[in-house]
């Protein structure tokens, strides 16, 4: 019989488990803690569970567990990239970054991803699989092991679709933010889509307390059909009308991410038309310099950026501008895994 992967578990659900094993539901909590609040992830060293139960955890549960195959520290902005191998052989990436006001880690939800977004090195490598919430939440912990401090932020920014692995990355969100667990405020999340619509009205209906951000990158259809093949499936203004119903909904910002590509998205009549589309909204444009994948010849001139920002600011649409990190270290999501090849992977 298969284990139950024992850190995707609610605690809810941990407690069911165990209350029909024979045991008290405190028990539960206890286990929890330890895992979530302690990141003990061996049952043996949890010394305050009797023998007996001890023993029918590692019958019946696994931890599942992820090594660190690759990590990159800038010399330039001390950013960390982790190349995680999952216990499948599949690798995933996350990022940790330092800001002034604390850590923040941009995580991972799929193996690979399935929008193919022209610009990606993510969706170049192709699709394998979505994650467990335990997989995302241990991203987190093993970062955290490893630098020996807490974050202060996630961001679900990483390789992958996190609305097309909408029940997992709720349960992680949970998980998460559970008071008895690692206890994050969802304040300090933000998820970020390419526009699966539908999902984002879900999303909205649950009144979460995190943070939206929708990757848009053009304010044209033609274009954004072009480089976002979800934009044919969801367009423009259906995303638009599921962004202003999720902030009516939560009553939060949604920050718009915008990779600025010389030639494709930044010209004075790119401008206008996004101006235009997001004039009185409760919203921010986040702009990046789009990162080069050797598959694409997109790229940003060093004052494209800023031009386009002020651009924007001159048609009274605030923008800022995302500081690049990691330059040094290829942290432009997908890049190590596609690098590494997929199962199986290398030792390098
Ligand atoms: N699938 C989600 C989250 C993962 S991508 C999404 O589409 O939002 C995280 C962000 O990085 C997105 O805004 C994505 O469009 C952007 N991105 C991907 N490749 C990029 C590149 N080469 N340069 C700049 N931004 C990129």
């Amino acid at each position: 019989m298969e284990k139950t992967d024992i850190l995707s578990l609610s605690l809810e659900e941990l407690e069911q488990l165990l209350v029909a094993y024979g045991e008290k539901k405190f028990r539960a909590k206890q286990v929890f803690q330890w895992l979530h609040v302690k990141k003990v992830m061996d049952f043996d060293k949890m010394t305050d569970i009797s023998v007996q139960l001890r023993h029918f955890l590692k019958e019946n549960f696994c931890i599942n567990g992820l090594f660190m195959q690759k990590r990159l520290e800038s010399h330039i902005d001390n950013t960390v990239k982790y190349l995680y191998r999952l216990s499948d052989g599949n690798f995933v990436e996350t990022v940790l970054m330092d800001y002034h006001h604390g850590k923040s880690i941009c995580v991972s939800t799929q193996v690979g991803c399935k929008m193919g977004c022209n610009f990606c090195a993510s969706a170049i490598a192709g699709f394998v699989r979505s994650l467990e919430p335990s997989e995302i939440l241990m991203q987190i912990y093993e970062t955290e092991r490893d630098a020996g401090t807490r974050v202060s932020g996630v961001v679900l920014m990483g390789i992958g679709e996190p609305l097309d692995n909408f029940s997992n990355v709720l349960k992680f969100l949970k998980l998460l933010s559970d008071k008895d667990g690692d206890n994050l405020s969802l304040r300090h999340v933000s998820l970020s889509t390419c526009g699966i619509v539908p999902k984002i009205y879900e999303l909205a209906d649950m009144k979460l307390q995190l943070t939206l951000s929708v990757s848009l990158h053009s304010p044209y259809n033609d274009k954004r059909s072009e480089i976002m093949p979800v934009n044919r499936t969801y367009n423009i203004d259906e995303l638009m009308k599921a962004c202003r119903y999720y902030i009516d909904t939560t009553g939060r910002r949604v920050t718009f991410e915008y990779a600025v590509i010389d030639n494709v998205n930044s010209s004075e009549k790119d401008a206008d038309r996004l101006a235009a589309l997001l004039r009185g909204m409760n919203c921010h444009v986040n702009l990046i310099p789009v990162n080069q994948v050797k598959e694409r010849n997109y790229k940003t001139a060093r004052s494209g950026v800023a031009d386009f920002a002020k651009r924007l600011g001159d048609r009274g649409i605030n923008a800022t501008v995302r500081r690049t990190l990691g330059s040094d270290i290829e942290a432009a999501c997908g890049q190590l895994r596609r690098d590494a090849g997929s199962k199986g992977g290398t030792d390098n």
